[in-house]
């Protein structure tokens, strides 16, 4: 794909999409308050939007290879800025920490020594090795092969539990939880199937999500 094409599109939605949604922008414009923080992975093939089906306005999205989030108060900077400005100045309700399958950065996790070289994205993929470390130990001791997709799965999912248990150490977060208003949630997308699921503490597990049950109208007297 060539730039031309990102500016056919930038014409189109100029031309087409923008009129179609003139208030939303215009309304916009005057400020966002968004539902929720979407942290997920730079993967060109999620749309937080489209899986959503959330507008503009919606979600405010940190995207950073891996889905990371460092613990307070390491590797200070834009992951922990956004969160903060998130929790803390738009007081958004809810933290997503979106993972996915046939994640490259997860694969490089299993296999580091290749990126070596890359000393950024090194450093970075460090803040997954504990996740590594607990599926070795709690799934695969005695396997010999630890690249299997089964393990890539289970590292991907331990990875998004690694990074929720991060996100509570950051002071924004502790702060907003112990007031009561704010909520984690750790999702796992299958980029393939369009399933997506979110680890329920209880199950230590990751259950398929559901959309949330029509609220029953109370039924009229005769
Ligand atoms: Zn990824």
């Amino acid at each position: 794909m060539s730039v031309d094409r990102i500016l056919k599109g930038l014409s189109r939605f100029q031309k087409t999409v923008y009129p179609k949604h003139r208030d939303l922008f215009q309304k916009l414009a005057l400020g966002q308050r968004p539902e929720a923080l979407f942290i997920t992975c730079a993967d060109s093939r999620i749309d937080p939007c489209m899986l959503t089906q959330t507008k503009p306005g919606d979600l405010f999205i940190s995207r950073v290879i891996g889905n990371i989030v460092p613990p307070y108060p390491d590797a200070i900077g834009g992951v922990s800025a956004t969160i903060e400005y998130a929790v803390g100045v738009l007081g958004v309700a809810d933290v997503i920490v979106c993972g996915h399958t046939d994640c490259g950065v997860m694969k490089g996790v299993m296999n580091p020594e290749p990126l070596e070289p890359l000393t950024s994205v090194s450093a970075w993929l460090n803040y997954a090795q504990p996740a590594r470390q607990a599926v070795l130990q709690e799934k695969a001791p005695h396997e010999e092969r630890h690249d299997s997709p089964e393990f890539l799965l289970a590292l991907t999912e331990r990875n998004v539990v690694e990074q929720l248990a991060n996100l509570r150490t950051h002071p924004s977060v502790i702060a907003r939880l112990e007031q009561g208003d704010l909520r984690l949630h750790g999702w796992l997308y299958d980029l393939g199937e369009g399933v997506v699921t979110a680890y329920d503490p209880e199950k230590e597990a990751f259950v398929r999500v559901e959309s949330p049950k029509p609220k029953l109208r109370a039924a009229r007297r005769p």
